[in-house]
C-alpha cells in the first residue's frame, strides 16, 4: 500500500474510533513561530484534527514572547483538566531554549513524546515503525542503519530498530563517505535523516530488497526534496514530499487517543 493508501485507511479506523469515545480527545497546539514551513505544519494538524473528529485549538503567541512567558502557559496547560494532550510547534525562536520547552511539558499531557518520561514515542520514527509493521517489512536480525543523531527523529528511530531486534548502525555527520557505502550495502533497512538534499543518491549500492526511508525536507524553489534521491532500485522508497510528513501528522493525532483513552 502507498502512503496516502494507508493514512486513508488509517484515517476510516481513527474517525470511527473518535465517533465511539463518549468525550472527543482536546488537543492544544502552541504556535510562536510563523515562518512558512511552521504554518503548513500546524495548518496540516489542524486539518488533520478536523477530519477525524479531534477538538483541537490554536494558541498562537507572539514571536518576542519570552522563555518566562511561554513556560507559564505551558504550566496552565498542565494544569487544564479540559486539555488532553499539547504540543509546542517547533522550532522556537532563539530567545527561547527548546530543551527546557520539552522538559516543561507534562509527560502525560505530551503527544509529540519529546519528554525523556513520555510512555509515548517521538511522532515521527513511530508513525515510521507503525508504517513498515503494516507493510509486513521484517526486522528480526534484519540490518537497520539510521543516518543522523537527533534526539527528536534519529536516536528514538534506532532505539525502535533495536527494540524489534534489528542489526542498529547509526551513522552521522563524522562517518566517512567510504564507511557509509559499506554500511549501506548490506543494509535492509535504511532511515536517512540529514537535512540534506540528495545526500543519498544511485551512486550507492543498495540491496533490491533493500527499504529506504526519506525523512529530510529540503526547501527550494521548486518545493520539497528528500534526503534521498527519487527512483532508487529497492523494494521500498518513501516518497517526499507524501512520505514520512504524513506518518508524522497520523502519528501525533495516534498519540493523542492514546492518551485519551
Ligand atoms: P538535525 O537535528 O539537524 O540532525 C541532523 C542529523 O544529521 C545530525 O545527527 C547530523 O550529524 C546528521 N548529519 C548532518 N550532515 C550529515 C552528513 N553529511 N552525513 C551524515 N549525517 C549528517 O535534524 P532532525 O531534526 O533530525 O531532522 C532531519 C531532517 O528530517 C530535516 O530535513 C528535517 O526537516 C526532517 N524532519 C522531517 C520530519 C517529517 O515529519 N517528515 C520530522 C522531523 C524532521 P551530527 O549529529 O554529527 O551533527
Amino acid at each position: 500500500m502507498t502512503i496516502k493508501e494507508y493514512i486513508k485507511a488509517r484515517k476510516e479506523e481513527i474517525k470511527a474510533e473518535v465517533a465511539a469515545m463518549p468525550k472527543k480527545p482536546n488537543l492544544v497546539i502552541v504556535q510562536l513561530n510563523e515562518d512558512e514551513a511552521s504554518k503548513a505544519y500546524v495548518k496540516g494538524k489542524l486539518k488533520d484534527a478536523a477530519e477525524l473528529g479531534i477538538n483541537a485549538k490554536l494558541l498562537k503567541f507572539p514571536v518576542e514572547m519570552s522563555e518566562k512567558a511561554l513556560l507559564k502557559e505551558i504550566a496552565k496547560l498542565n494544569k487544564d483538566k479540559k486539555v488532553d494532550g499539547f504540543i509546542v510547534q517547533m522550532p522556537l525562536p532563539k530567545q527561547i531554549d527548546e530543551e527546557k520547552v520539552k522538559l516543561a511539558v507534562a509527560p502525560e499531557k505530551d503527544v509529540d513524546g519529546f519528554h525523556p518520561m513520555s510512555a509515548l514515542n517521538p511522532c515521527t520514527p513511530q508513525g515510521i515503525m507503525n508504517y513498515l509493521k503494516h507493510e509486513g517489512v521484517e526486522f528480526l536480525g534484519k540490518n537497520a542503519v539510521v543516518i543522523g543523531r537527533s534526539n527528536i527523529v534519529g536516536k528514538p528511530m534506532a532505539k525502535m530498530l533495536l527494540k524489534e531486534s534489528c542489526n542498529v548502525t547509526v551513522l552521522h555527520s563524522k562517518t566517512s563517505k567510504e564507511d557509509m557505502a559499506r554500511y549501506l550495502k548490506y543494509a535492509d533497512i535504511v532511515v536517512v535523516a540529514v537535512g540534506r538534499q540528495h545526500l543519498i543518491t544511485k551512486e550507492f549500492e543498495f540491496k533490491p530488497s533493500a527499504v529506504l526511508v526519506d525523512v529530510g525536507i529540503n526547501r527550494d524553489e521548486n518545493g520539497l526534496h528528500g534526503d534521498i534521491e527519487p527512483g532508487m532500485p529497492v523494494a521500498l522508497q518513501t516518497p517526499v514530499p507524501g512520505g514520512v510528513g504524513l506518518l508524522t501528522r497520523l502519528a501525533l493525532m495516534e498519540n493523542l487517543l492514546k492518551i485519551g483513552r
